[in-house]
């Protein structure tokens, strides 16, 4: 079981995969107030940054899922690197209905909102991890700037322009599920490029090394085309943050 190979050789030398530094990162987990012991679930947990270095500052505990084979082994090695190795788990796994055994403090989704079908099915998913009056993290992109065609929120990678809301919109959706709103933090432009601008080099490094690859054509054309698609529009038009939710 893996994800789609393209994302393992785009994203094979990212830290972080979604348009968040390492220092917001930081920021966001210090700004959850979290406790030693707490229990923290990511579901979609990447290369494992995130509960890694908050087990690393906050002495959290931590269960990652995450699909690709690639990005669960750079996690494990991560929580190698910061001797977090004992307080994080990460699970190579299909995280659609995916439900802890034991309650956590803060159950994740950052940027994989399609595993419980969007985001109210996956706040819905999250929640049956969760002991009472935890935290639910939600990673998602939203319109900075609504875009003017359809085919431009194509451009955007979006299915359409419905496939995303403005943030005010956002934010109500959160309230009509039933959540409070009760932390955030936002990308800039500038954490975008470091998400899209660093598969650059990658792609070109991976092409250099891998000429005769059956992907090489794909990885060829993406590279050629995704400089200019990105800054026309994603970095335009998408804006991106993670906000935190607590039932009301
Ligand atoms: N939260 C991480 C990763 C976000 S990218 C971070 O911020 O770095 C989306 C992640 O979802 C990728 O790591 C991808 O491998 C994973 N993924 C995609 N479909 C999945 C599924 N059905 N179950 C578990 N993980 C999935």
């Amino acid at each position: 079981m893996d994800i789609p190979r393209i994302f393992n050789i785009t994203e094979s030398a990212h830290r972080i995969h979604d348009p968040i530094s390492a220092e917001k990162l930081a920021t966001l987990g210090a700004a959850l107030r979290l406790e030693p012991g707490d229990l923290v679930l990511d579901l979609g947990s990447g290369s494992g940054e995130m509960l890694c270095t908050w087990a690393r500052d906050h002495g959290i505990t931590g269960i990652g899922v995450d699909m690709s084979q690639l990005f669960t082994k750079q996690a494990k090695k991560r929580a190698e690197e910061l001797d977090v190795a004992g307080q994080v788990k990460f699970i190579h796994d299909d995280a659609s209905g995916f439900v802890s055994e034991e309650k956590v403090s803060v159950a994740a989704c950052v940027g994989a909102a399609w595993i419980g079908g969007g985001i109210a099915g996956t706040i819905e998913l999250l929640a049956k991890s969760l002991r009472p009056g935890g935290i639910i993290l939600i990673g998602e992109p939203y319109w900075r700037q609504l875009p003017p065609t359809e085919d431009a929120a194509r451009a955007c990678l979006a299915n359409a322009i419905s496939d995303f809301l403005m943030l005010p919109e956002l934010l109500a959706s959160f309230g009509r599920l039933g959540y409070d709103v009760v932390e955030m933090i936002h990308s800039n432009q500038d954490d975008w490029d470091r998400y899209e601008a660093a598969k650059w080099l990658t792609m070109r490094r991976w092409l250099e090394a891998n000429p005769g690859d059956e992907f090489a054509k794909e990885v060829r054309a993406q590279l050629t085309s995704e400089p200019e698609r990105y800054v026309t529009y994603t970095r335009e038009y998408l804006g991106w943050g993670v906000f935190a939710l607590i039932s009301r």
